[in-house]
């Protein structure tokens, strides 16, 4: 904040929250002023930000959390000798929310005092990169989705809708204790495969490749993996592209290591698909960070110029999806070391006919 000049701070987006002082509820804001922290939320969860806050006061108010967090900042502001100004987070601002810390400032502050100004992945940058017990925590994510994958492999059919699929692959999570899916399950049959972001329909299972995209959320961690199966036979057209995609993601995670940039890993996947002139039909981006939220930075992606680091996750997921035939796509989460990367994902990536 002081490299940012910034003598005041509100912290809204919940992830960043939760990064920062604990808290896992759905209303609540981190403000920061004259160094000091204060975190705001409503009767609801007056038990929960007790238990859970560490590191700031916990005020409980009916009124609505932003409010009492802007007044209490501009409050703070108005005691300043000097122009004050006060970080938002941009990106997770909406322009009514502006608009209330605006005439809070007014209210309090008198405008001439202080200055709203848009910030941008603060906390995201300190998120990152995992520490020790978040890595922990990521690892039993990823190890509790993979643990039901053989199970759901199991009960997939031929005729079984795509929407009952996905329905088993949950009940499984859920049983085996996943807190909630990290995003919305996706699986995707036949010709439908060939969408890299289809939601299950009532379309039922045909002779064709089944793309399954799923993860977790446990202990507030997420995880992510991508397996494609078979159902019925594989003839050898279905076969190459699978080994294509297979090599291509094989080789993306050798690419992988500090220091590397994040473009290089997509093209290291890409090279591989171009020798199997299907490169054209790589149409999405290799990678992201994976965390507290589903879709973090960094972003594995064409020309990215970021270098990994020692500590980020991310996942590695080359796929190739052919219009009016279908894709394929296989997904791991990776932990960036030093030297190269752990794989996260146990689950094997061999094709599986069912
Ligand atoms: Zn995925
Ligand atoms: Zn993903």
């Amino acid at each position: 904040l002081e490299k940012k000049r910034l003598d005041t701070v509100l912290i809204t987006h919940l992830p960043n929250v939760r990064y920062l002082c604990g808290f896992s509820g759905s209303s609540g804001v981190l403000a920061f002023a004259r160094g000091d922290w204060a975190f705001f939320t409503d009767g609801r969860y007056t038990g929960q930000a007790r238990a859970q806050v560490q590191g700031a006061a916990v005020v409980v108010k009916p009124q609505v959390p932003l409010v009492n967090a802007a007044a209490w900042v501009a409050k703070a502001m108005r005691r300043g000798s000097v122009r004050m100004q006060l970080g938002i987070e941009a990106e997770h601002t909406t322009l009514a929310m502006h608009s209330r810390i605006a005439s809070e400032l007014r209210k309090q502050a008198g405008n001439s005092r202080c200055r709203i100004v848009q910030t941008s992945a603060i906390v995201e940058s300190f998120r990152i990169r995992k520490d020790r017990e978040e890595i922990e925590q990521i690892r039993k994510a990823v190890q509790l989705a993979s643990g039901v994958f053989p199970e759901v492999l199991g009960a997939i059919r031929l005729g079984m809708t795509e929407k009952h699929v996905a329905a088993e692959l949950e009940y499984a999570a859920r049983r085996a204790g996943a807190d909630n899916m990290s995003f919305e399950t996706i699986v995707a049959s036949s010709e439908r495969s060939a969408l890299p972001h289809a939601r299950p329909t009532g379309e039922r299972l045909g002779r064709g490749f089944v793309i399954l995209d799923y993860g977790v959320i446990l202990g507030g961690y997420c995880s992510d993996m991508t397996r494609t199966v078979r159902v019925g036979r594989a003839d050898r057209a279905a076969r190459q592209i699978y080994k294509a995609v297979l090599e291509a993601q094989a080789a993306a995670i050798a690419a992988v290591r500090a220091g590397t940039e994040c473009g290089k890993v997509d093209a290291a996947a890409r090279k591989v698909l171009r020798r199997y002139k299907l490169d054209r039909y790589f149409t999405h981006s290799l990678g992201h960070g994976v965390g507290i939220e589903i879709h973090e930075a960094p972003r594995l992606a064409k020309g990215q110029t970021q270098a990994l680091e020692t500590g980020m996750v991310v996942t590695i997921e080359p796929g190739v999806y052919i219009a009016g035939s279908g894709g394929v796509r296989i997904e791991d989460m990776v932990l960036v070391t030093p030297t190269g990367c752990e794989v996260l994902t146990p689950t094997p990536k061999e094709l599986v006919i069912c």
